[in-house]
């Protein structure tokens, strides 16, 4: 009964004019025991025929049968259990695992096949008794000889006691005593297994062989033999990757390290970009309504008249009816309409601060001490609401000197103003005290003077205009009663929003008032700002995806580069493993282990870097940024939001990477990397 059969046995490489017929309808009997040796000139196809035989290889052509049965039917279990406990391999060039010792080298493949490595190592050392030299078998195989490592590689095939030991010029790289010796062992070996030896070396063979098989040009000459079936051998796993992961992170402990670091900073940057990404809106948001005067507007009602037979048209400008402006913020909760008395106090004004002359913005608000310029209160004390005091922003401080706080500011307006009866001279002179500064978003912003326009109106009240009839009429009445298109009118109303709650519908309503024939025409300037802000952020948005878009690139590139660097420099010892009877899955994993947890513990440690970077930041680009209110508004919200995007990043990463992992492994050639040198 013999072991293997084949019939019409081929195998070709190659396509079109790179077509190469390595062997031809090969019909060959190999027995159950005994040596057999294959001759032929170099490229005439006798490693082909090894490799088929071992399954490094599928057939172009032909069947293999092995104890009756078709090799080329088995699952990838039987495979499995072929190489772990059917066939040995040696190697001309040995194949050992470099960074093992030449005991945990032969004791491998019982591992591999689940035996714990204590009782491998045993066994291994049992075996190699009066083969190689005890002192020798703890030695790495860069410490010893080549005859010394082929006895080791011929051991390592024999601990399985395989049915059949394929070896490939396995006296090729040794000396003619080392041949002899090795020859010697397989000569023994033959007497319970097959033996096939490919090799050159014609003297040798003839002296040991039983028969020779010759291959010229791909074809085999030689005798023939019966098969018997038997059943394949099962394999079953065992744990021995997890010890080969911890061996591959200290093997390379450099490209690990420099892993590390890549993923590190990759992934801390492109958490730093990610937590900009969510967080500058929330910011912008914050920071562009960020003013006393947020929640001020002027409503006015413009009309377009055309002169006769013109095609110019003049714009108007009316004081709207009272009820239609009440009609458009009634929407709101709390708010006030009054009368405008711009034309008294104009929105830029001089003043005479301890005598040293400046200009600021004059800016109403409805009143000095509500709960919304407490919440922008940075220094000082909210006023009592009166003409008396005032409240100034930080640009103002920054112009003026740090002490303006508590110094008195002189403001002189007013001018002669007539009207229908009467002709007054108002002479406004107002001393405010700084009372307070209050923190408003710096970007773009200009010293402001805040002050009460209830206070204000009081003022107004107060001023009474004596006509021809010396019947007197008080400022505030005039305006009130001033006919729509009179100077005193001013044509427009004050809206003030009291509430901060308020501020947001408040933009929308004068958002949908920003037409050009709309009814009413709003003017805010921070309204306007907050307009251009959207604008910034929707720029900032493109900007944004965009650089998280390359950076996701990058550090995805970094990844995939080092886990395939990872698998070129590994190949070898993944192709012996393999060889030997290793799963394919765990191959994988002890390589990719200590790689994919060197970018887990990059991606946790990543987080308190990337935290810490946004909090550095956060000292020069405050006002700007506003990298602090991401922070300040984060407690809970965005840092869950970063986790979760981290977390997601990461695993893309690991997919991508275990991907071209098991891409780049798929394309491993056995039978190749076994003969590359
Ligand atoms: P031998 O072992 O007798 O030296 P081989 O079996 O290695 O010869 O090769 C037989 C022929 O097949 C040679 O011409 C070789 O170039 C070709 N060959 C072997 N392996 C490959 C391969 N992977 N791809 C293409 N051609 C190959």
């Amino acid at each position: 009964m013999g072991l293997f059969k084949t019939r019409r046995l081929s195998k070709t490489y190659g396509h079109g004019d790179n077509r190469v017929v390595a062997l031809k309808a090969a019909d060959i009997a190999l027995p159950k025991t005994g040596f057999i040796g294959i001759e032929g000139e170099s490229g005439s196809g006798k490693s082909t025929l090894l490799n088929l035989l071992a399954r490094f290889e599928k057939p172009s052509g032909g069947v293999i049968g092995f104890k009756g049965k078709n090799l080329a039917k088995m699952n990838s279990s039987q495979e499995l259990g072929y190489r772990q406990h059917s066939v040995g391999l040696v190697f001309q060039h040995y194949n050992l695992l470099e960074d093992k010792t030449l005991l945990d080298n032969i004791a491998f493949p019982l591992v591999l096949s689940g035996v714990s490595p204590k009782e491998a190592r045993a066994k291994a050392r049992n075996l190699a008794n009066g083969i190689l030299n005890e002192n020798l078998l703890d030695k790495k195989p860069s410490e010893c000889s080549g005859g010394e490592k082929q006895r080791a590689a011929l051991l390592r095939a024999l601990i399985i006691e395989p049915e059949a030991i394929f070896a490939d010029e396995p006296t090729g790289a040794l000396d003619e005593d080392n041949a002899i010796k090795v020859m010697e062992l397989l000569k023994e070996a033959s007497t319970k297994r097959l033996i096939v030896v490919v090799s050159h070396n014609h003297g040798l063979l003839s002296k040991y062989a039983e028969r020779i098989l010759n291959i010229a040009s791909g074809m085999v000459s030689g005798g023939k033999e019966k098969t018997d079936p038997g059943p394949l051998a099962k394999g079953h796993g065992s744990s021995w990757w997890i010890g080969e992961g911890m061996r591959e992170a200290k093997r390379s402990g450099r490209r690990l390290l420099s892993c590390f670091a890549a993923c590190l900073i990759g992934f801390s940057s492109l958490l730093c970009s990610a937590a900009f990404f969510l967080g500058y809106k929330p910011c912008l948001h914050e920071e562009r309504i960020r003013s006393l005067d947020a929640g001020v507007a002027t409503v006015s009602y413009e009309r377009s008249v055309s002169t006769d037979d013109s095609l110019l048209s003049l714009v108007v400008q009316e004081r709207p009816s009272f009820d239609s402006v009440y009609g458009a913020l009634s929407s709101l909760s709390s708010f006030s309409i009054e009368n405008d008395y711009s034309f008294l106090l104009p929105s830029s004004v001089e003043f005479r601060l301890s005598g040293e002359a400046g200009e600021a913005e004059l800016v109403p608000v409805a009143s000095l001490n509500s709960k919304y310029a407490q919440a922008l209160l940075n220094e000082g004390s909210l006023p009592n609401d009166d003409l008396a005091s005032c409240l100034v922003n930080e640009a103002f401080v920054d112009k003026y000197g740090s002490d303006s706080l508590g110094r008195s500011l002189l403001i002189q307006a007013g001018g002669n103003y007539t009207g229908e009866g009467w002709e007054k001279d108002i002479d406004l002179e107002l001393s405010m005290l700084i009372e307070g500064v209050v923190d408003e978003f710096a970007f773009l912003n200009s010293p402001r003077i805040y002050y009460s326009y209830s206070a204000f109106e009081e003022f107004a009240a107060s001023l009474v205009m004596y006509g021809g009839k010396e019947k007197g009429v008080t400022l505030q009445e005039l305006c009130k009663n001033a006919l729509p298109t009179s100077f005193y009118s001013n044509y427009q109303y004050r809206v003030f929003v009291n509430e901060e709650q308020d501020l947001q519908p408040f933009f929308e309503i004068l958002h949908s008032y920003s037409e050009e024939d709309a009814p009413l025409a709003f003017t805010s300037r921070a309204f306007l700002s907050y307009t251009s802000f959207a604008d910034l952020s929707s720029a900032l948005s493109s900007c944004l995806t965009l650089f998280l878009g390359i950076e996701l690139l990058f550090v995805g590139s970094v990844i995939v580069l080092s886990v395939l660097s990872l698998f070129a420099s590994s190949r070898k010892t993944m192709a012996i493993m393999m060889a030997l009877g290793a799963k394919k899955v765990p191959v994988i994993g002890c390589f990719a282990i200590p790689n994919f947890l060197m970018i887990g513990v990059a991606a946790i440690l990543s987080v308190p870097l990337a935290i810490g970077l946004i909090k550095g930041l956060n000292f020069g680009f405050q006002s700007f940024f506003g990298l602090h209110s991401l922070l300040r508004l984060g407690s809970g919200g965005i840092y869950s939001l970063i986790w979760v995007a981290l977390g997601s990043v990461v695993l893309i990463f690991f997919l991508v990477s275990f991907v071209s992992l098991a891409l780049a492994f798929r394309k491993l050639n056995l039978s190749k990397e076994m003969r590359d040198e």
